[in-house]
């Protein structure tokens, strides 16, 4: 967010710089003429809608170049806006378009530059041959404890290769995607300061997927169990290398405080992403429902003539508001190394699903019996925005999160 000619230095703007407003616009046009016009066919086969990624690859918008691009812009806040856009268009084909991201990001912050180079490229292809990656951390057993993870990962001294046996749940283009990082244990005993992630390269043997899941929601959206059984990969897989794991575990076992837990530090950084998920899909459904009340005439005035409705419509206005500028700070916090002291990235997405579910349930309110139906895209973005007080830490543990860091107290 830069200074303009004609705005003084003050030292804090909310104004986005023309490269943001450029790339909000971008995603917009996509959002609206590509993913919207596709979102209830690909909601009802329950697929990954391959033809919108294509496309998406086509113009640079499913590529490693988009999302480095936007990661590392210096506001902090190219990832929210363009995520809200895409979201906007529709949450399931938008998870599609960005679920390649949560791996890679876990490869940024885990791995080495090296890692970075090698494995990030091999996520996302090209646009003639798309690839996809999946980040693999939740298990039937270990959930929003993600101390509890059984996969265990054993060093073959022999060979230089980590073996790798367990089975991931939940995972985003799991079994479908070319480059899986998964989160395993190590050393059991020491929790998930005892874990490390690792990447299983294309076509390596002994992956493979389980049940794919039917869902609520994010139906265009890919959720699947991968199972790993005798995963071998190269000691060049664990992220971070050997050095820095053994540093790390040999603190964990003094009982010293360690910087490295993997997969919380994943969750950490794409927080804020996953609060302006939630705000793209809310101001979808609060635009629709705002459009519908001014136009539907009942009892001979249009229905956001009534205050009951003008009112929720205020309300969702505000909320979303609301949402989308703590989403903002918190990504601007990340970017800008800031100490999360208030937890403040968990703040973000908290509110920002929270928000979504009201809103899109409201918005099924608002227009009566047709926002009831599958005529009407309002429904689907109820059932989507669900999932934002669920993945990434459920709503629950955003407030455990919340609550330690405000209290200073073990709150359980
Ligand atoms: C569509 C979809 C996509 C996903 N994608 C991925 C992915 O790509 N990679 C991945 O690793 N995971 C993924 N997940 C998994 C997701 O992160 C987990 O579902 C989530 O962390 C919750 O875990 P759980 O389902 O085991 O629920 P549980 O942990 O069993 O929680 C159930 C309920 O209990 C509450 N609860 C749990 N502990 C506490 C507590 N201490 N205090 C109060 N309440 C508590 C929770 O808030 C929740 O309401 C995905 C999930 C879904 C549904």
């Amino acid at each position: 967010m830069s200074e303009t000619a004609d705005s003084p230095a003050t030292g804090f703007s909310l104004e986005l710089d023309e490269d943001i407003r450029d790339v909000r616009d971008w995603a917009h046009g996509f959002a609206r003429d590509v993913i919207r016009p596709a979102a209830a066919e690909w909601d009802e086969r329950e697929e990954t809608p391959w033809p919108v990624l294509k496309e998406a690859a086509k113009i640079g918008l499913y590529s490693l170049d988009f999302f480095a691009n936007q990661w590392l812009e210096p506001s902090g806040v190219g990832i929210p806006v363009a995520f809200e856009e895409l979201y906007w268009g529709d949450p399931g084909i938008a998870l599609s378009i960005t679920g390649t991201a949560l791996a890679a990001v876990a490869v940024a912050g885990n791995g080495t530059q090296e890692q970075l180079f090698e494995w990030t490229p091999q996520m996302f292809g090209s646009p003639d041959d798309i690839k996809l990656g999946a980040f693999c951390s939740s298990e039937p057993d270990a959930g929003s404890d993600v101390s509890a993870i059984r996969t265990r990962a054993v060093y073959d001294e022999a060979t230089d290769e980590w073996v790798l046996n367990g089975t991931k749940t939940w995972a985003t283009n799991g079994g479908i995607a070319d480059v899986h990082v998964v989160v395993a244990s190590v050393e059991p005993e020491l929790g998930s300061r005892g874990q490390a992630s690792f990447v299983v390269p294309p076509g390596t043997p002994g992956l493979s997927q389980g049940q794919k899941f039917a869902k609520h929601g994010i139906r265009a959206s890919h959720t699947a169990e991968v199972v790993l059984d005798d995963v071998r990969v190269p000691g060049r897989c664990l992220l971070g290398g050997k050095e820095r794991l053994d540093e790390r575990l040999a603190r964990a076992r003094e009982g010293r405080s360690s910087k490295g837990q993997a997969a919380m530090k994943t969750f950490e950084a794409s927080r804020p992403s996953v609060g302006a998920m939630a705000v793209g899909c809310a101001r979808a459904a609060y635009e629709y429902a705002r459009d519908y009340t001014v136009q539907r005439e009942q009892f001979g005035k249009p229905l956001a003539e009534n205050q009951a409705v003008a009112f929720t419509l205020a309300d969702m206005a505000t909320r979303i508001d609301a949402a989308r500028l703590l989403v903002w700070r918190a990504a601007w916090m990340a970017r800008n190394d800031k100490e999360f002291a208030q937890a403040e990235g968990s703040m973000s997405k908290l509110f920002a699903s929270e928000t979504a579910a009201w809103v899109t349930q409201n918005a099924i309110r608002l227009l009566g019996g047709n926002g009831y139906t599958r005529e009407y895209p309002v429904e689907r973005w109820h059932r989507d925005a669900t999932i934002f007080t669920i993945f990434e830490g459920a709503s629950e543990i955003q407030r455990l999160i919340i609550g330690r860091a405000v209290t200073g107290l073990p709150v359980r």
